[in-house]
């Protein structure tokens, strides 16, 4: 069995139907949701039903010297799970077993396949949870999470991905099983190898279990929404809120133009001229009340005007607002999403700096996002019929990465490098770093099959 040019017959024996040569299935599996980034001609894909197809594709793939993309939903925004020239795709989401959930150590272990929701709602069923919480947690994989080490809305309380995963296995290039971390609540055998493969973007090794911590469910968060003249005054309220000791499991801000995108989208009765919102919960079973009138406080102060909401229906109204965004931005036109974190200091800087970068390249730039973590998602939106606006767009996208860099900050908080953001890695971490990159990469990955290309380029 020859596919272009090379003999697939030896690993068909070992995967069987699990690998999938059809083009029309193959193509489906090419790209993930980034634009800007070139995706390649696999060879084939494999569909992993086990560890094992995982380690005979590894196998094969070292063998031959076949790069290997592994991939989870492809959800990314970063062109990390995209196809390169004559590759195999490695995709996981086959792999979608809840192995246990053990309410007495408070951990689950699971396939990477599984989506981020159901493990969550499995939890639940044990009075328990799975805190990290992407916007996509619906559509997204564990282990696609793990491999980008996932932020999401309620990390500014509960914190990232990282914090919760125990233990991995994870099949290395040369098909070795390898095995980091612990299930027991403290270890400290040994390097933490752990930490290192979570936000390794499948270039270390290929995650096929992953042990999280999981805590109890907390109880149903009390909402209120604050609404400014401008994205200063909410930027503002952040600051004080942050700085009063407040715990809130939510706060996010949308500028002017996000909340005139989702407008466009569904129109939610906000006020008029509105030039941010931000958005905040608190689920502390005791102090819940006083938290958010505390932060009622504050906004007024800086000229907010607050709404908070009085039963969970008005609540999920106002978080529809920010769930909606990415369907409203991406209704407008191409849509290139930064990923920008700074200090909380700067976080005003940042949104007024994104909105100069907008005018000055002459593209819709809207900016939404985790501003209790800095983290903040400014979108650009262009023609992509139009070279002309996307050569704006592009510029404004790598202004902005270079502002979240100058602001003391990271051109990526939560999404990844992956392809699209290779080139400001360096810029960002300088030349001693990418040098210990390349060392710990060509440790794991010798002849530099897994995911070539993402993370630190050719
Ligand atoms: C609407 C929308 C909202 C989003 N909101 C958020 C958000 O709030 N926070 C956030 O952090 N991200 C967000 N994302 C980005 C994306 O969902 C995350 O990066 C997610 O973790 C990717 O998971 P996935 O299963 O789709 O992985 P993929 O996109 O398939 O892969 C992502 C990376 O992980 C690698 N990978 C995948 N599985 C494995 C594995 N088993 N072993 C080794 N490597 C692997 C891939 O090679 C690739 O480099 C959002 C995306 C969308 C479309």
């Amino acid at each position: 069995m020859c596919h272009g040019g090379v003999d697939l017959g030896e690993l068909r024996a070992a995967v069987g139907d699990a690998l999938v040569v059809a083009p029309d299935v193959v193509d489906g599996y090419r790209l993930d949701r980034a634009h800007f980034c070139p995706a390649g001609v696999p060879l084939g894909l494999v569909r992993a039903r086990s560890r094992d197809d995982v380690v005979a594709t590894l196998r094969w793939a070292s063998a031959h010297r076949v790069p290997v993309v592994p991939q989870g939903a492809r959800t990314g925004l970063s062109g990390g799970a995209n196809a390169v020239d004559g590759c195999l795709l490695l995709s996981l989401d086959q792999m979608t077993a809840i192995r246990a959930i053990d309410p007495v150590e408070r951990i689950a272990v699971v396939e990477p396949g599984v989506r981020n929701a159901d493990l969550t709602r499995a939890c639940w069923e044990h009075g328990l949870t799975y805190p990290p919480d992407p916007s996509s947690w619906e559509i997204s994989t564990i282990g696609g999470n793990v491999a980008t080490n996932a932020g999401g809305l309620c990390c500014v309380k509960y914190g990232v991905t990282r914090e919760y995963v125990r233990a991995l296995e994870v099949v290395l290039a040369d098909g070795r099983v390898l095995r980091t971390g612990t299930a027991t609540a403290k270890g400290v055998a040994g390097y933490d190898l752990t930490s290192l493969l979570v936000g390794s973007e499948g270039t270390l090794g290929v995650v096929t279990e992953v042990t999280v911590r999981l805590v109890p469910r907390p109880a149903d968060p009390l909402t209120a929404v604050a609404f400014f003249g401008s994205a200063r005054g909410a930027c503002e309220t952040v600051l004080d809120h942050r700085a009063s000791g407040a715990r809130p499991s939510m706060l996010e801000l949308m500028d002017r133009g996000s909340l005139e995108a989702v407008a466009r989208l569904k129109d939610l009765g906000f006020p008029e001229g509105t030039g941010a919102m931000l958005l905040v919960q608190s689920d502390d079973p005791d102090r819940a009340g006083a938290e958010l009138d505390a932060f009622a406080e504050v906004a007024r102060r800086r000229g907010g005007e607050v709404v908070v909401a009085e039963d969970r229906e008005e609540a999920e109204l106002l978080v529809e607002a920010r769930r909606l965004f990415s369907p409203a931005h991406a209704a407008l036109g191409t849509d290139l999403v930064d990923d920008v974190c700074v200090p909380l200091t700067r976080l005003a800087d940042l949104v007024d700096g994104v909105e100069a970068i907008g005018r000055e390249r002459d593209v819709a730039v809207m900016t939404s996002g985790h501003a209790g973590d800095g983290n903040m998602h400014p979108v650009v939106v262009f023609d992509g019929g139009d070279p002309a606006s996307a050569a704006r767009a592009e510029a404004a996208f790598a202004a902005i990465m270079r502002l979240g860099i100058a602001l003391g900050g990271t051109i990526t908080g939560e999404h990844g490098v992956g392809r699209l953001k290779v080139p400001f890695l360096g810029e960002e971490v300088g030349s001693a770093s990418v040098d210990v990159h390349r060392s710990i990469k060509a440790a794991l990955d010798p002849l530099g099959i897994l995911n070539p290309g993402v993370v630190l380029g050719p």
